[in-house]
């Protein structure tokens, strides 16, 4: 089962493969702290000019109860670490952002139609 929870106000224009691969990770992932995954904001809000978001290809988590305070471990860093791997094991093109500045109270997730493909490793 999938289920990804909305905030009010979140504005979908389109749900698509890039969305639906995304969400069943997150899903996964965030089911091993207890919480449903909910979306605070997908082609609307306040992100910068070019954005993702707003080419329905930009999505934010809240990540509330993720972390377990009675552990040192940051549950978010190594949950936002895991749903990377498998996102881009998947496609490269997923990048999955937490940590900056800009990202401390949420996980920032995009599918970059620019990203150019890695190198194999060895080279
Ligand atoms: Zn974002």
């Amino acid at each position: 089962m999938v289920k990804i929870n909305v905030k009010k106000g979140v504005v979908f224009n389109v749900i698509g493969y890039e969305f639906c691969t995304l969400a069943r990770i997150v899903y996964r992932v965030f089911e091993k702290h207890g919480i449903v995954p909910t979306v605070t904001s997908a082609n609307d809000g306040k992100h910068l000019p070019d954005s993702w978001h707003y080419k329905d290809l930009g999505w934010d988590w809240r990540i509330w109860g993720v972390d377990d305070p009675k552990t040192p471990i940051d549950e978010v860093k190594q949950a936002v670490d895991e749903i990377r791997r498998e996102a881009q094991a998947i496609d490269y093109r997923y990048d999955v952002i937490y940590g900056d500045k800009d990202h401390l109270d949420h996980i920032h997730t995009e599918y970059d139609l620019n990203k150019s493909k890695p190198l194999p490793t060895g080279y």
